[in-house]
């Protein structure tokens, strides 16, 4: 039950923060590719963002992917 609940909480943070970076709309419509595997970013496998280049990248739940964006995050890839 309590475990039910804070997960809709973080859906809907989630999406109020995808809204904020202007990516949900696009992440809804399946416009939006992970920088890593290609794969199509929906609410149910999206990982993280990060900043390269200049642009926002998205990153699925992939462990592989996650672990290259947090190198890109942490400055060790560029
Ligand atoms: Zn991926």
């Amino acid at each position: 039950m309590e475990k039910e609940k804070s997960l809709m909480v973080h859906e809907r943070n989630l999406e109020q923060f995808l809204e904020s970076l202007g990516l949900l709309d696009d992440i809804q419509n399946g416009k939006i590719e992970c920088f890593n595997c290609k794969d199509k970013i929906s609410l149910n496998n999206f990982q993280s963002v990060f900043p390269l280049k200049g642009k926002i990248k998205v990153c699925c739940s992939k462990f592989e992917c996650f672990q290259i964006a947090l190198e890109f995050k942490r400055g060790q890839r560029k």
